[in-house]
């Protein structure tokens, strides 16, 4: 059980990539709203690593969802 617990933690302090089947540690924070689902003021945020920062940003911006695009909190 200690190692499971172990394990969440490390989930909680090195956040991962929201890209599918992607387990590398988040850098980046994107920030999207759907105006069809959402309130204006609504953020719905993927974080994403170096390597997918692009793919997850321009399938949001295709969309018209992409509002900003941040670095995450990088824990060193
Ligand atoms: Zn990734």
């Amino acid at each position: 059980m200690r190692s499971a617990y172990a394990l969440l933690v490390d989930a909680e302090l090195l956040p991962q990539c929201s890209a599918k089947g992607c387990r590398a540690s988040a850098v980046w924070a994107l920030h999207w709203n759907n105006p069809k689902l959402h309130t204006p003021e609504y953020r719905k945020i993927w974080l994403a690593c170096d390597d997918h920062r692009e793919s997850l940003g321009t399938f949001l911006e295709l969309r018209g969802f992409l509002r900003e695009v941040t670095a995450f909190g990088a824990i060193s």
